[in-house]
């Protein structure tokens, strides 16, 4: 872990804590407990993290810094990517067993059809006539879910993601991570769905993402919307250090070399259930790009979701809100 001075986006030293975090390993968690009983997930993180990582069993303090300048929340210390990469690789090791021994039920994903449609008809919809868009990467995409549609129209479909195990047919799998890409892989679309809210230098991701994305490409990005309450409540500090608003997200593609083409949030279906997401679309910079963002100081202002859900299903809504008044 490394404490940081500036923005890990934009490197404005103009960083305001928000909040402090004490996180530790679970107390009274033992290996075996770990290696045959169905200890809850966030448990298990924690244990791998302190006990195999970090190897050690103080409480860890974490700053949440709200950037000024760019409006970013994110986690301070901050993981290293190889930290990053080793407590997931120990989480594979401990998890798989215990989905083959039966100690633990898996849990598959949900309505991955709706999913993988809804970003298909959002990229389709920015399509240019004259372009034609042959080759798409999910970095990131585990199973290539997100990838069906464009599978079923016969596209060339990549996966880059750390783990290696079972890919839908028609799914391509090239490696770990960005590293193992060379000059000759450019790709038409790139999909990055939630995985910004987990690097240790997302800027540097769409920045390195930029050099496969050929003129005329698009990027997709989906990240949770971290800035409305996930940064007060995340149970985990690796499993997302950042926290995004559309202002702070709209920003990293700009200094990135992105122009943004939509951005959008909005509660919708992910893997298991249904979040708040900031939607982003960009291209390459040109010449055009869309200027108008919720801030972040908007967007964690709990009555700008209000609105939002009420304006979608008032009745529903109202309901919702009168049983938590009335539950207090
Ligand atoms: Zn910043």
């Amino acid at each position: 872990m490394n404490k940081i001075e500036k923005c890990p986006l934009c490197h404005s030293d103009k960083l305001h804590a928000i909040l402090e975090k004490f996180f530790e390993v679970p107390a009274g968690l033992t290996q075996e407990q770990i290696e045959n009983e169905d200890v809850p997930y966030i448990d298990e993180r924690l244990w791998v993290l302190f006990e195999r990582v970090l190897k050690n069993r103080e409480p860890s303090k974490f700053n949440i810094e709200h950037c000024q300048a760019c409006g970013f929340i994110f986690y301070n210390p901050r993981f290293t990517h190889e930290e990053i990469i080793a407590q997931e690789e120990l989480l594979n090791v401990l998890l798989a067993p215990k989905w083959q021994r039966g100690i633990r039920v898996a849990d598959p994903v949900q309505r991955k059809g709706e999913r993988a449609k809804r970003i298909y008809n959002l990229i389709t919809a920015f399509q240019k006539a004259s372009e034609k868009y042959q080759r798409i990467l999910d970095y990131g995409g585990n199973e290539g879910f997100n990838l069906s549609v464009f599978i079923k129209k016969r596209k060339e479909c990549f996966i880059v993601d750390f783990k290696d195990f079972w890919h839908i047919p028609g799914a391509h799998y090239l490696g770990k991570d960005i590293n193992i890409l060379d000059d000759n892989h450019v790709f038409d679309i790139i999909l990055l769905c939630h995985v910004m809210e987990h690097l240790n230098d997302p800027g540097q991701m769409l920045h390195d993402l930029q050099g496969h994305l050929r003129e005329g490409g698009l990027l997709f990005v989906e990240v949770p919307l971290g800035s409305f309450a996930e940064w007060k409540h995340m149970p985990d500090p690796t499993l997302h250090m950042n926290f995004f608003s559309e202002e702070s997200l709209y920003k990293a593609l700009r200094m990135n070399g992105y122009d943004v083409l939509y951005m959008s949030t909005k509660y919708q279906w992910v893997t298991h259930y249904k979040m708040l997401c900031i939607n982003a679309l960009a291209c390459k910079q040109t010449t055009t790009t869309l200027t108008k963002y919720k801030t972040t100081e908007q967007q964690m202002d709990p009555a700008d979701f209000f609105w939002y859900l009420f304006r979608r299903t008032p009745l529903k809504h109202t309901k919702r809100t009168l049983l938590s008044i009335i539950k207090r």
